[in-house]
């Protein structure tokens, strides 16, 4: 949702400043019944985005600034999450006890990390695939979290792609992100987001596919997230200039990093240094998940925008627009949409 979902000022009722929460409330419920023959429809909002990630924090991490500036920019912008991230890491010692080997409170606890890191982004349209809990977190490649039936690796592809295609056929986004075939790192559910999303992307405008989840939307362009190498080097070589040197187990060379692609195949190159604030705030929000003395931290404090401000991607369907952004690049995902 955005603001344009706040129904027209009645000019015979005067709203006290402290019902702006109601308003909001009342707008939200009216959306959500669609029952109002002046309802808010998504195709009121000329831009509009939707993202496809693993787990909570990625969004933030990967896409983070991308997400702030385009909400900013009064675009619809909406979060798919595959998973709650039952499975990672809790970096807070007085939270440990939430850990998939102890409580098993993770994944409700990250919700409200997710929103909170939603609120700093301003992105209001934020859901999980299926609802909340759908599926699960699998954990990390051949860990036995993995061979849970629920966990989102094990996955029905086609549920998941018609959660997906009724995502997409409501909010009717001109652009899809999500990540590469190899799901950026190597983490099954993010290889799994990408064969949902590259299924759904295909699929949404097919009249013949699901037609009991909505009217048919094709989207225009898909992009993958990526770095480039040159800007991953130059993160390595001002980590170790800062003596920090556990950056990805160490690695001298961009070449030896599991994600990245060669320069030349980064299409796109979204300059949101405006909104880094936003981005640092929403990684703080996830707080469970990314240590304020760890690499991601340390690299911001040391590249700074360069290294946060500015999100790369890979457009693979549709047509790019203009690349006359920075290094030849593509620098808006919606260039060339209509
Ligand atoms: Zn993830």
């Amino acid at each position: 949702m955005s603001e344009a979902t706040l129904p027209p000022p009645d000019p015979g009722e005067k709203v006290p400043v402290d019902a702006a929460d109601a308003v909001l409330a009342a707008a939200a419920t009216a959306v959500d019944g669609a029952a109002e023959p002046e309802a808010f429809t998504p195709l009121d909002v000329p831009k509009r985005l939707l993202l496809v990630h693993a787990h909570p924090d990625d969004e933030t991490i990967g896409t983070g600034a991308t997400m702030a500036k385009y909400a900013a920019e009064h675009a619809l912008v909406t979060l798919v999450t595959c998973t709650l991230g039952e499975e990672g890491e809790v970096l807070v010692p007085e939270l440990e006890h939430l850990a998939a080997d102890k409580e098993d409170g993770l994944g409700q606890h990250r919700i409200g990390e997710l929103a909170a890191a939603m609120e700093a982004l301003g992105v209001r349209d934020h859901r999980f695939l299926g609802g909340p809990g759908r599926w699960r977190d699998s954990g990390m490649m051949d860990t036995p979290a993995n061979e849970r039936p629920e966990c989102f690796w094990r996955a029905d592809l086609d549920e998941a792609t018609r959660e997906l295609v009724a995502v997409v056929r409501e909010v009717r986004p001109q652009v899809v992100v999500t990540y590469d075939e190899k799901g950026g790192y190597g983490h099954p559910d993010h290889i799994q987001a990408h064969r949902v999303a590259v299924a759904a992307f295909d699929k949404a405008g097919d009249p013949s596919y699901a037609p009991g989840l909505g009217e048919p939307w094709q989207p225009a362009k898909l992009y993958y997230t990526t770095f480039p190498k040159s800007v991953l080097q130059a993160g390595i070589d001002a980590l170790k200039a800062a003596g920090e040197s556990d950056f990805f187990g160490g690695v001298d060379s961009a070449e030896d990093l599991p994600f990245g692609v060669p320069d030349d195949q980064v299409t796109t190159e979204v300059d949101a240094g405006d909104y880094l604030d936003a981005k640092t705030a929403a990684m703080r929000a996830h707080k469970t998940q990314i240590a304020v003395d760890g690499p991601f931290f340390a690299l911001s404090n040391n590249i700074g925008q360069k290294a946060f401000g500015t999100e790369y991607y890979m457009l693979v369907k549709g047509s790019a627009g203009p690349r006359d952004g920075a290094n030849g690049r593509e620098p808006d995902l919606f260039a060339g949409v209509d």
